[in-house]
C-alpha cells in the first residue's frame, strides 16, 4: 500500500481537520510538499523524500549521543580550591539521594526516559515498516503520546542559564558528555521533523475511509463522520474504537471545556504557593538564603545579568499567568457561539500550547543547579517545595491544553452545513 490511501475516485484521501472539523479531499503529494486545512490553515499532511532511512539514522544517532552523554564527565565546578564533577544522570539522582524523590522522578522522565524511549520507538517503527514487527500500533501509539513531554531542548536552555548564573562566582568546565548531549538534542529534534506521521501509520495498515464520497467544505460532524486524532483515520461517529489503532474516538472530547477549566483553576490554585513558597535554598559562606521565583528574578536583576532574568521572568511568570489566562478565555469564546472566531483563536491556541512547556525551565535549573553545586557550608543549592509545585502547575496547564477540544471554536463558524456557506473548499498545497 502507497503511504497515501487512495479514495474511489483513484487519486486523494478524505481527511478531517484536527483542528476545525473541515473535511477535505488530499491529493497524492509529491516529497518535500505540505497541505495544508483550507479553513484554519492547520498542516493536514506533509510528505517527506524518504520516510524510513533518515528518521532511523538520526533517532539511531541520537541515542548514541545519549548513550555518551551518560558515560563520561558532563560538567565540572571549581569554586574557592574545591572541584564538584557530575555526570548527566546525577541531575536527577543527586534529587532522589536528597530525598526529593518526586522532582528527581519528574526529572529522570522528562530528560532521559521519555525521550530515549521515543528514539528508540522511532526506530522500532521504522524497521517495522521494512519487517512487520508485532506491537508496532501501541509502540506508535505511545510515541506521539509520550511527544509533547520530551524536553531536551528545555532542559539545554536551564543548562545555559545556570552557567550564566554560576559563571561570576565559580569556574565552569564543560565535559564531553555536555556535547553529546547537545548533539542528542539537535538529533532528537531533527528526528521529529523528518518524521513521516501519516506514512508512518499508513505503512502499518491503510486508512479506513468511507464508502462514499462526502462533501468537501462540510464539517466531519455533520456528515457523521469524526476524526481520530491518534492516526487521523476517518470512520462513522457511531463507531466506539479506531479500526487502526484501536483508540477511542469521541467526535469531540466529552467535557472537554469542563475538564479544561478544572484542571485550570487547580493551576490557579497551584500557582499561588508555587510562587510564595521558596522554589530554592542557597548555600553561601554559611549563609542560608531562601529564594522564590520572584526574588531569584529580582537577584539576577540587580546583578546585571538581565538576559538570563527576562527568560526566567517570562518563562516563569508572564508564560503561566497568559497560557492559563488565555485558555479560559478561549473556554468562555468555545461555549459562546456569538463570539467565536475560529481562525485568530485556533493560532492563539497552538501558540500557547507550544509555549506552555518552555515553562519547565526554571524547574530544570534548580535540578540542575542542586545536582553540581554541592561544596557543603561554603556554597551548596537545595530545591524546596515551591519547585515540585511549579512543575504541577505547568503539568496542570499542559493537562488542560490537552483536554480542550479546539474544533468547539469552529463549530459555530461558517461551513457547507452553516447557513453561511463556505465556498472555497479547494485545499491549499504549498
Ligand atoms: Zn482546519
Ligand atoms: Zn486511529
Amino acid at each position: 500500500m502507497s503511504p497515501n490511501s487512495v479514495d474511489g475516485t483513484g487519486n486523494s484521501e478524505l481527511v478531517l481537520c484536527p483542528h476545525c472539523d473541515l473535511a477535505q479531499y488530499l491529493p497524492v503529494l509529491a516529497a518535500g510538499e505540505e497541505a495544508h486545512c483550507d479553513r484554519c490553515q492547520q498542516q493536514l499532511d506533509a510528505r517527506q523524500y524518504d520516510p524510513i532511512l533518515p528518521p532511523a539514522l538520526y533517532a539511531a544517532s541520537a541515542l548514541l549521543m545519549l548513550l555518551l552523554a551518560n558515560l563520561f564527565p558532563f560538567v565540572s565546578m571549581a569554586i574557592a580550591g574545591n572541584r564538584s564533577e557530575i555526570h548527566f544522570f546525577d541531575t536527577s539522582a543527586v534529587l532522589f539521594n536528597q530525598f526529593h524523590q518526586s522532582l528527581a522522578i519528574l526529572v529522570w522522565l522528562i530528560i532521559q526516559a521519555v525521550p530515549a524511549f521515543c528514539m528508540l520507538a522511532v526506530i522500532y517503527l521504522k524497521i517495522g515498516m521494512l519487517y512487520r514487527l508485532p506491537a508496532r500500533i501501541w509502540v506508535a501509539r505511545v510515541l506521539f503520546m509520550l511527544k509533547p513531554w520530551s524536553m531536551v531542548d528545555i532542559f539545554l536552555m536551564g543548562l545555559l542559564i545556570s552557567f550564566v548564573k554560576l559563571v561570576a562566582t565559580a569556574e565552569i568546565s564543560l565535559g564531553m558528555s555536555f556535547w553529546a548531549f547537545c548533539l542528542f538534542c539537535l538529533l532528537h529534534l531533527r528526528t521529529f521533523q523528518v518524521l513521516d506521521r501519516h506514512a508512518l501509520w499508513a505503512s502499518i495498515a491503510p486508512s479506513p475511509q468511507p464508502v462514499l464520497r462526502v462533501k468537501e467544505g462540510h464539517t466531519g460532524l455533520s456528515m457523521q463522520l469524526k476524526l481520530c486524532h491518534c492516526c487521523t483515520a476517518v470512520m462513522p461517529i457511531q463507531q466506539k474504537r479506531c479500526s487502526r489503532c484501536y483508540t477511542r474516538v469521541y467526535a469531540r472530547l466529552p467535557a472537554s471545556l469542563q475538564k479544561t477549566l478544572a484542571l485550570l483553576l487547580t493551576a490557579c490554585v497551584l500557582y499561588i504557593p508555587a510562587n510564595v513558597l521558596p522554589i530554592m535554598r542557597t548555600v553561601s559562606l554559611g549563609e542560608i538564603t531562601d529564594s522564590t521565583i520572584i526574588s531569584g528574578f529580582i537577584l539576577m536583576w540587580q546583578n546585571g545579568e538581565y538576559p538570563v532574568a527576562i527568560i526566567i521572568f517570562l518563562a516563569s511568570v508572564v508564560i503561566p499567568i497568559i497560557k492559563i489566562a488565555v485558555m479560559f478565555w478561549l473556554c468562555f469564546l468555545a461555549s459562546t457561539p456569538t463570539l467565536s472566531k475560529g481562525k485568530r483563536n485556533g493560532i492563539i491556541y497552538q501558540l500557547v500550547d507550544w509555549v506552555g512547556r518552555w515553562s519547565m525551565v526554571d524547574v530544570l535549573v534548580v535540578a540542575f543547579m542542586a545536582a553540581l553545586v554541592r561544596f557543603g557550608l561554603l556554597a551548596s543549592v537545595y530545591p524546596k517545595i515551591g519547585a515540585v509545585l511549579f512543575a504541577a502547575v505547568v503539568i496542570t496547564t499542559m493537562l488542560a491544553a490537552v483536554s480542550f477540544d479546539p474544533r468547539l471554536l469552529w463549530d459555530h463558524q461558517p461551513s457547507a452545513d452553516n447557513p453561511q456557506a463556505y465556498l472555497n473548499t479547494e485545499g491549499v498545497i504549498k
